[in-house]
């Protein structure tokens, strides 16, 4: 096994491609994104910045710490000390967590491209075929377009588009079929001048919004005054087809109501629905499904309940079964 393919530049497939070309291997990666990734993803408009995916991510695995301690040190990531607090029932508290949480700098998206640096990372291609044949993976792109030959495949994208991509070829669909991955309505409001609050983000019990943070106070930001709003998980199931306008429109409402602020208009305002947002937990995550007999792996947050460890761990544990398997 030489050239392997990892559909997927996002943590996940990052780590995997990483750990096999470490390995002496050629991974190629797909994205069909127009970068790196996935759903750790900055959007810039003028001064305004937004991490409109994951918000930050924690440590507690020796691995994963190991490696975060080589990305602090080589500046993509930066500790966040935010001031957090908790709305809950209509009442505010102070967030007791002391985790350490650590954002990409200075934007979320500079982990994803600190891990794309020297992989052979393809974007703006999105695998729409894979065909087993003679023990070769061949990939083709919506336009039956060849993507190439591949001795293995390690797939990183969410499990509902796993499934549509394999199929029946191979028993890892049916598995992949009881994962059960929520969408996510994000908010990204600018303000020409700094709110008036004296936190920077909130975990909030609410039924339409479950966080709110001022993305301007994470670390190497803009001071360009620039707030993410997540959606609860009901609330954007029941509003999931809605115009963004609406949704943006209706979660600032929240926000105020919440917080009781009385909002100016905002300089910038825009909304994106993630339909593939938070796997819910698994029972028994298991960081790789392989299907040894086609050389194939299944990795991604999905596989062990959610979020950016979870993902790192999985693609290196991918990474590591397929090697295993040669
Ligand atoms: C709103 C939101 C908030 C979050 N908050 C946090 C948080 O605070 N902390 C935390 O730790 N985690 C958080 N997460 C979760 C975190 O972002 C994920 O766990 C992690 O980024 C998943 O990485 P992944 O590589 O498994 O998947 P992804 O990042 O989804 O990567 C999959 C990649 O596959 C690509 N792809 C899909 N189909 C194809 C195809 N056919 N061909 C080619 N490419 C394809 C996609 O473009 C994507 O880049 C949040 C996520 C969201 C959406």
């Amino acid at each position: 096994m030489g050239d392997v393919a990892v559909i997927g530049a996002g943590i996940a497939g990052l780590a995997a491609a990483g750990e096999l070309a470490a390995r002496g291997l050629r991974p190629v990666v797909f994205d069909k994104g127009r970068g790196p990734g996935g759903r750790v993803s900055t959007r810039r408009a003028g001064a305004f910045s937004f991490d409109h995916g994951a918000q930050y991510f924690t440590a507690r695995e020796s691995e994963f710490r190991a490696r975060v301690d080589a990305w602090l040190a080589a500046g993509a990531v930066a500790r966040w000390d935010a001031r957090i607090v908790a709305f809950e029932n209509g009442t505010r508290r102070a967030s007791s967590d002391p985790i350490a949480r650590y954002v990409g700098t200075p934007e979320m998206n500079a982990l994803p491209k600190h891990l794309a640096r020297g992989l052979d990372v393809r974007c703006s291609l999105r695998v729409a075929r894979a065909e087993f044949r003679e023990r070769r993976w061949l990939l083709r792109d919506e336009n039956e377009a060849p993507l190439g030959e591949f001795d293995a495949l390690l797939a990183t994208l969410p499990h509902a588009q796993f499934i549509e991509l394999l199929g029946a070829a191979t028993p890892l669909s049916a598995r992949a079929a009881t994962s059960v991955v929520e969408p996510c309505w994000a908010v990204l409001a600018g303000f020409a001048a700094r709110l008036d609050t004296d936190f920077d983000a909130a975990f909030c019990n609410a039924p339409a919004l479950s966080w709110i943070a001022r993305n301007s106070s994470k670390p190497g930001r803009s001071t360009a005054e620039s707030w993410v709003l997540h959606a609860t998980p009901a609330w954007t199931r029941a509003h999931l087809e809605e115009p963004k306008e609406l949704v943006a429109a209706a979660l600032l409402r929240e926000f105020e109501h919440l917080t009781g602020l009385r909002l100016p208009a905002p300089a910038h305002l825009d909304a994106h629905r993630w339909r593939y947002a938070l796997p819910a937990p698994v029972a028994t995550p298991e960081p790789a499904w392989l299907d040894p007999e086609r050389q194939l792996a299944l990795a991604g947050d999905a596989c062990v309940g959610g979020r950016v460890e979870g993902a790192f761990t999985s693609g290196l544990a991918a990474a590591r079964a397929l090697f295993a398997q040669r």
